[in-house]
């Protein structure tokens, strides 16, 4: 078996499917899918996050889903890079102040205190005062 397919093993296996599924969608004998998926049970198996080769942790190590320290900076850095792309620069209409926000977020004032003076603002002008 190449590592590929053990990694390709691995997903399906997490999804739920069957050792007989697994087998006939990689084109693997049931058998060998079988004895893999046992030895990753019993010999605490793990495959890498980050450049998805199978390694065994070191006893008494607790980390388990990456194989060396490099892959585990490499997949956090690649995450906090993905996580600022949402992350954009608005003007707070209140007050003018520069602030980051979420992209998915509602809110356009930089605090609390900026959304309330423009309602507040809002209410006056509405009632006239
Ligand atoms: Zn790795
Ligand atoms: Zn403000």
């Amino acid at each position: 078996m190449t590592n590929d397919q053990k990694v390709e093993i691995l997903k399906l296996h997490k999804q739920g499917l069957g050792y007989k599924a697994i087998g006939r969608s990689l084109d693997i004998p049931v058998d060998n899918v079988k004895k893999f998926i046992k030895r990753l049970k019993s010999e605490d198996i793990c495959i890498c996050l980050e450049c998805g080769s199978i390694f065994s942790p070191l006893p008494g190590k607790k980390i388990k889903r990456f194989c060396s320290k490099k892959c585990r900076l490499r997949y956090w850095q690649k995450k906090t890079r993905t996580s600022l792309k949402y992350k954009i620069q608005k003007v707070c209409p209140e007050c003018g102040a520069v602030f980051m926000t979420y992209k998915y977020r509602q809110g356009i004032f930089c605090s609390k205190e900026c959304f309330q003076k423009h309602e507040s603002k809002k209410w006056r002008e509405a009632n006239g005062k």
